[in-house]
């Protein structure tokens, strides 16, 4: 898949749960983009101040590509996303990474906190709408508070459309009558590990949160080549 620069406007931007912002890119008349559920695009966001975000959407939309990033650090990427208004010109560089969704017998599980969760949007959505996967998937997913929380209504669909994937959203400090699981989502993944270990793991989000899943999975029994990841910072 040729990696190229597009150069595009900004035909949505919303802030989707708190300090969390959407940004959806169309392609110009004529372009188009192939990647692989997972990949990540290079996002030009001040003069000469790339930095990285993975695709939200799956290949199979054929709307250009979505991006999710939470403003929380303040830096330039944090500063693009909390002020980009639709018409706004951008310009990235991609589709880049090998950290893919690969369709094997196994089963998936998945282990996200944060907007490590975005490049799970499109391979979740992608194994199951498009490749119509019978294998098991199971996205533990973390966040701290509910107003923090994004796609759960995204994940919730997939889940009662398709009975092979299991959905754990877990908040870590509840706020309110939260009704969900709550915790960190270690004591969940622990728990289903018991009695699985034969699963492609994967991983998104600070090299901290990868060391500790990676830890925890093997200490349990997991085989380590069977955990891909993906660190963002
Ligand atoms: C392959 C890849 C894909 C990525 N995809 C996404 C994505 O889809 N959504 C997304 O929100 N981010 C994503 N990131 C992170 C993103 O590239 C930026 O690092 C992030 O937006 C912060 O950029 P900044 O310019 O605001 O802060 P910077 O000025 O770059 O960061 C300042 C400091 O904060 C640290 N830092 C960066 N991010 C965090 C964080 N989340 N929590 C705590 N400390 C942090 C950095 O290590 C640095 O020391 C991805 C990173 C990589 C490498």
């Amino acid at each position: 898949m040729p990696v190229k620069i597009f150069k595009s406007k900004i035909a949505y931007a919303e802030e989707i749960a708190e300090s969390v912002h959407k940004l959806n890119i169309p392609l110009n008349e004529g372009e188009t983009i192939e990647f692989q559920a997972g990949q990540f695009v290079n996002l030009l966001v001040a003069p000469g101040v790339r930095r990285s975000y993975s695709v939200a959407s799956p290949p199979s939309y054929n709307t250009g590509i979505d991006l999710i990033a939470d403003s929380v650090i303040g830096g330039p990427g944090s500063q693009f996303f909390a002020n980009s208004k639709v018409g706004d010109e951008v310009e990235f560089l991609g589709p880049l990474g090998n950290f893919v969704y690969k369709e094997e017998e196994k089963p998936a599980y998945i282990f996200a906190t944060g907007t490590g969760a975005v490049p799970f949007i499109s391979m979740v959505t992608y194994a199951l709408e498009t490749l119509n996967t019978t294998r098991q998937i199971k996205l533990f997913l973390g966040f701290r508070h509910e107003r923090n929380v994004f796609y759960k209504d995204h994940f919730e669909r997939l889940a009662s459309n398709f009975s092979n994937f299991e959905f754990i959203l877990s908040l870590s400090q509840p706020e309110g009558d939260w009704q969900g699981y709550r915790g960190r989502i270690t004591e969940h993944y622990l728990k289903a590990v018991e009695t699985e270990k034969n699963f492609a793991g994967y991983v998104c989000g600070s090299r901290k949160m990868i060391d500790d899943v990676v830890l925890n999975l093997t200490n349990a029994g997991v085989v380590k080549e069977n955990i891909y990841y993906e660190q963002y910072y």
